[in-house]
């Protein structure tokens, strides 16, 4: 079976972090036109680097997905000069991790903002477009910790949770206009983040997977791959586990 996206556009959020510049790869490997955003500089300099070396060309906008007015202005942007987008990644994303007790307003807000605003920031403006087309596939990066809780994570596990929430309602808005919406939610993925967690916590980790392992981001990046081409359209308002057997639901 051949994922072809030839034709389509792309929008990945937070394209240039460990997991969306495996997403951004493999859209584009399959011939999308694959559009990003970033806030860093230099990790967008050395993103850019990377995608030439593999030969892909990947636009990328400096914008933070909390900024609705600027977000509004990268799709305008981004329908003029490349195409109209056929797919959105929400895969922008950070933690704040503290117990409830220590956590400061500010730690709850930012997660918040960036995480679920975001939702609305970069759909919103697209949607429409996508129905009038008949065709769209939006994919938000969920997590474990949004299905079973974690220690640590009041702030990040309710807006992983209240993604998969977005994804079921804009399933049901959108599912007769040939636009799905679906979650996917990794384990433990072995990006710089997880790779920063000192070895013997990691270690732990890895123990609690039945596989015996940590997943890749190239494995996040094939399913989503795959829910993105046409072989998905009866896949939506799903969460699609991707984490080793941790998390069985
Ligand atoms: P990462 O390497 O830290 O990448 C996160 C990306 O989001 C970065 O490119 C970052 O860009 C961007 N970003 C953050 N805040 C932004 C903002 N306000 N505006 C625009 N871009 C912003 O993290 P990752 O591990 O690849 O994670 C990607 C997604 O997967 C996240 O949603 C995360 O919650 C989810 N996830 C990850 C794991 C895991 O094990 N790694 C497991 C489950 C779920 P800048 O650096 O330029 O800000």
């Amino acid at each position: 079976m051949q994922t072809d996206l030839t034709g389509k556009t792309a929008l990945v959020t937070g394209g240039t972090g460990g997991i969306g510049a495996a997403i951004c790869k493999q859209l584009a490997e399959s011939g999308a036109k694959v559009t990003t955003n970033y806030r860093n500089e230099e990790k967008a300099q050395a993103f850019k680097k990377e995608m030439q070396d593999a030969g892909l060309d990947v636009h990328i906008y400096q914008v933070d997905v909390t900024d609705t007015e600027g977000c509004r202005k990268m799709v305008e942007d981004i329908e003029n000069n490349v195409g109209p987008i056929d797919i959105v990644v929400n895969n922008a994303g950070i933690t704040k991790d503290t117990t409830l007790r220590k956590m400061t307003k500010e730690q709850w807000d930012q997660v918040m903002r960036i995480n679920l605003d975001s939702l609305y920031n970069i759909c919103q403006p697209i949607v429409e477009g996508m129905t009038s087309r008949g065709w769209g596939r939006i994919v938000n990066i969920s997590s474990i910790n949004g299905q079973k809780g974690q220690i640590g994570q009041t702030n990040y596990t309710t807006t992983k949770a209240g993604m998969h929430g977005f994804t079921m309602s804009l399933a049901q808005e959108v599912a007769r206009k040939g636009v799905t919406v679906n979650s996917v939610s990794p384990g433990y993925i072995a990006t710089d983040m997880v790779m920063a967690v000192p070895e013997e916590i990691r270690e732990k980790i890895i123990a609690q997977i039945p596989v015996g392992r940590l997943g890749t981001p190239e494995e996040i990046a094939a399913i989503i791959t795959f829910i993105c081409s046409d072989h998905a359209g009866f896949i939506t308002g799903a969460d699609i586990s991707v984490n080793g057997g941790q998390h069985m639901m």
